[in-house]
């Protein structure tokens, strides 16, 4: 062992002594956290780190994505092939991997000579791409390029040893094709300097770029190469559709406030996040210029968790690794108007909740349900929020609906029909909850009458509550007032209860999200169906409706049926068979739908920042020349008919239910049908 390697062994242990104490310090903060149980279903998560982790599904889902790939594969081969041989043998200089034989080792150096050459290409390439070609939505941070220049030196400096060394005969391995031809062409452009200077060049800028990785990663965006692959073992198995039911007794806190009452998977995922910007290109917010960018909030929750975590773990023993206790004050709280190391109100009560960024984050990080977190806080402990909302509170906790409007009105819409058993007397089959905005909104109510129609069409046995029918208090659980919610979920689930409800239809999908998925929490054990599945259903396969045929329809996939529950397929299938065409599909559908901006209690918010998000998502339906925009939702319906007219479009365009399309369909004379 000569002083070269005495020196390395000893510059290596420090770094990976800086790297240590990093790692276990992140873990520290992390594990201040609150707990929360992620170790159920193990064969699914072993699956989600295989396909998503490992397999990088969702990075390959964007164009560019297949460049990170290859990085990170070719990283991870470069390791096993190059790295560990180089680190050991730079300690005790006659070790190699050669002993696995001259054909295997052969064929590992020849992988590694091309996969090096791979790697430098693409890295190369993502350098370019970040100076010259940048998405808007990647901000331009010095610590991307760091990371990327070290990985071409890294290359530089792999392909430079073993080129320079096969080329003076000193490589145990002849097949490297590339490393050879590298060599060569540096060795032509300086001549004068003998081989063996370059290959110590070559060495020690591969050992010092090395080292300079180990101390680099833990500190910069790159940690992700550990915490994303955590993440996705540890992520939410399926969509965050509902919210933890809180516990109201006395002394306890509602809501976040500070970093450390969030989960531990919370505190993972501030230290996950690629800053890909992904999120932030998938949110109506960000895209529509509001102040909320999923991205930030994840970047600045990190910020405080690198603020506050330090702070705590200081007062404590090293090796202390436990949760903070929830009460502890921390000196800079998670909601606050800086934004530096805060997230401000503004992007607190800018999201609409419709779930793009949780559903496009390439390492699962949950976004918009630490920003619910925080306006529990808001609205429960600090009694902060858009003045808008006080209306809602008080109208929803006085008369059982957000427009608090006398509940007597509320039947009025079925009266006129004279269709529906009424009141609900406990002996039809199915409930149809009408909800507040379909009750109450006169457009709705043409809804409403059209879907009651086609339920009787198909012989379904239904009933309603008429005016005793209650709010199912979505709004007020989105917008964070858990308090009031908990109490309409309890006696709404004791009402159903008494009235023997067993399965209920509704046309609202945030009713149908609420009562499917927060009221299990309150004990509701009643199925729940949305009207586009009972329509469905009772249109049929293979009919077709041609006289509808010259409409042009392009659908817009509600973000609380589609990403919420997964029902996409039913409002296609309804609009192609009610006319004969398959549905027009918008740039941004299904799983990426763009948010029409309703959801999260937006609908009874102002939207005073940059372009208004239906204009936005109506102006992407009429790029597409349709002559209807078919939705499954009250709330889009809504907005898309204010969108319309911000457009001027209402002439020509309209806005409809895809249930009044099948009502349409159905109403035709049979002899017009195309085939029945
Ligand atoms: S839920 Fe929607 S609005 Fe809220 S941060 Fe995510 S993408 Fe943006
Ligand atoms: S939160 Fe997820 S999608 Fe957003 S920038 Fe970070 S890694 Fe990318």
């Amino acid at each position: 062992m000569g002083v070269e390697n005495v020196v390395f062994a000893i510059v290596f242990i420090a770094a990976l002594a800086v790297f240590a104490r990093r790692v276990y310090l992140l873990l520290a903060m992390v594990l201040l956290g609150q707990k929360e149980s992620r170790l159920d279903r193990l064969k699914d998560r072993l699956e989600s780190l295989a396909i998503y982790g490992f397999g990088q599904r969702r990075v390959v889902e964007t164009p560019f994505g297949i460049n990170h790939v290859i990085l990170f594969w070719g990283f991870i081969v470069l390791q096993l092939l190059v790295n560990i041989e180089f680190i050991v043998s730079a300690v005790f200089p006659s070790f190699s991997f050669d002993f696995v034989g001259p054909t295997v080792y052969g064929l590992m150096m020849t992988s590694a000579d091309a996969t090096s050459a791979i790697v430098l290409v693409v890295a190369i390439i993502a350098i370019v791409r970040r100076a010259a070609f940048r998405p808007w939505y990647i901000e331009a941070k010095p610590s991307a390029y760091v990371i990327l220049i070290l990985v071409v030196l890294l290359m530089v400096g792999t392909l430079g040893i073993h080129g320079t060394s096969a080329s003076m005969g000193l490589h145990r391995s002849a097949h490297l094709p590339v490393s050879r031809l590298f060599a060569a062409s540096i060795h032509a452009f300086a001549r004068n300097i003998p081989p063996s200077l370059f290959l110590r060049a070559f060495w020690w800028l591969h050992a010092l770029v090395l080292v300079g990785f180990v101390c680099y990663i833990p500190y910069s965006k790159h940690l992700h190469l550990l915490t994303a692959l955590i993440n996705c073992f540890f992520r939410r198995l399926s969509f965050p559709n509902t919210l933890t039911r809180l516990t109201f007794k006395k002394g306890c806190v509602f809501g976040v406030s500070s970093v450390i009452q969030l989960t531990w998977k919370d505190l993972c995922d501030f230290l996950s996040c690629t800053e890909c910007g992904r999120c932030a290109a998938m949110c109506p917010a960000t895209v529509t210029g509001k102040a909320l960018n999923p991205m930030e909030v994840i970047l600045e929750g990190k910020a405080n968790l690198e603020a506050n975590g330090m702070e705590i773990l200081r007062q404590r023993s090293f090796n202390s690794l436990e949760k903070a206790d929830e009460s502890l004050q921390v000196k800079l709280p998670l909601a606050g108007a800086s934004g530096k190391g805060q997230i401000t109100p503004e992007a607190v009560w800018d999201c609409t909740t419709c779930g793009a960024c949780v559903e496009k984050c390439p390492v699962f990080i949950e976004q918009f349900p630490k920003l619910l977190k925080v306006r529990r806080h808001l609205v429960m402990e600090k009694v902060v929020f858009p003045p808008e909302l006080i209306t809602l509170f008080e109208n929803v906790e006085q008369r059982s609906n957000p427009y608090g409007i006398a509940p007597a009105e509320r039947d009025k819409w079925a009266a006129r029909l004279d269709v529906v058993p009424l009141p609900w007397d406990g002996s039809a089959e199915y409930l149809l909850f009408a909800g507040c905005v379909p009750s109450l909104n006169p457009r709705m109510r043409s809804v409403l009458a059209a879907i009651v129609e086609i339920l009787k069409m198909g012989g379904i046995s239904f009933g309603i509550l008429g005016r005793d029918e209650p709010c199912c208090g979505d709004p007020l659980r989105r917008t964070g007032n858990e308090y009031i919610f908990d109490r309409i979920a309890r006696d709404n689930v004791e009402r159903f209860r008494a009235a023997n409800v067993r399965k209920i239809i509704t046309f609202c999908p945030h009713c149908y999200n609420s009562l499917k998925n927060d009221y299990p929490a309150f004990g509701a054990r009643f199925e729940v169906f949305h009207h586009t599945q009972m329509i469905s259903a009772i249109l049929g396969r293979g009919r077709s409706y041609p006289d509808m045929a010259k409409e042009r329809v392009v659908v817009h996939d509600a973000c609380y049926l589609g990403r919420y529950n997964g029902i996409y397929e039913e409002p296609r299938r309804i609009i192609e068979v009610a006319t004969g065409s398959r549905a027009i599909e918008m740039r941004r559908t299904r799983r990426e739908s763009f948010c029409c901006g309703a959801g999260g209690g937006r609908l009874w918010m102002h939207e005073s920042r940059g372009t208004r998000i239906s204009t936005e998502r109506t102006r992407q339906a009429l790029a597409e020349h349709a002559s209807i925009i078919a939705t499954s939702c009250p709330y889009c319906l809504i907005m898309f008919e204010d969108g319309l007219k911000d457009e001027g479009a209402q002439g020509e365009v309209r806005a409809m239910d895809v249930s009044e399309l099948a009502l349409a369909a159905l109403r035709m004379p049979k002899n017009s049908r195309r085939s029945d």
